[in-house]
């Protein structure tokens, strides 16, 4: 089921060029209706429930209704993120609540290194040799059936 925008809380960035919600859908589907400046989900059917746009949105205006098997009907499964963590408050449908806390980087934002520091080069594509064998499995070479 798709994310949708609780309208009351949304107040489009403030105005901002692109809001958070735009930015960060990997499908862009978010968009912002400038007459109201609410967000909406512009094509619900392709979204994939990432929450993406939930956790990123600063007013906590966005909501997924998660399918039936990991959010049964009632129940509700929201994440709020701080600078370096995200609170997961799963509430049951007897009115239960659980929290779990999750570190979202260990490294510093921009600092990542693609490829995790390893050789990225490979020649022949031909192979069945991956991108960072053998020295990511600690191997002096892939040993393949011949
Ligand atoms: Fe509205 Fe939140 Fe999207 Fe900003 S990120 S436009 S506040 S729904
Ligand atoms: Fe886009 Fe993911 Fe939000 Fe769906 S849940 S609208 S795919 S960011």
């Amino acid at each position: 089921m798709p994310s949708f925008v609780i309208t009351e809380k949304c107040d489009g960035c403030k105005a901002l060029d692109k809001t958070a919600c735009q930015y960060v859908c990997p499908n862009d589907l978010m968009v912002l209706n400038k007459d109201s400046m609410k967000a909406y989900n512009q094509e619900p059917e392709m979204c994939w429930e990432c929450y993406s746009c939930v956790k990123i949105c600063p007013v906590q205006a966005i909501e997924v209704r998660g399918y039936a098997d990991f959010v049964p009907m009632g129940a509700t499964v929201t994440p709020m993120r701080s600078t370096d963590a995200i609170m997961w408050t799963v509430k049951f449908r007897n009115g239960m609540l659980k929290r779990f806390k999750f570190p979202i980087r260990t490294t510093e934002e921009g600092k990542a290194v693609p490829s995790g520091g390893y050789a990225t080069a490979h020649d022949n594509l031909n192979d069945c040799i991956l991108a960072q064998e053998p020295e990511a499995l600690k191997l002096d070479k892939m040993y393949t059936l011949k």
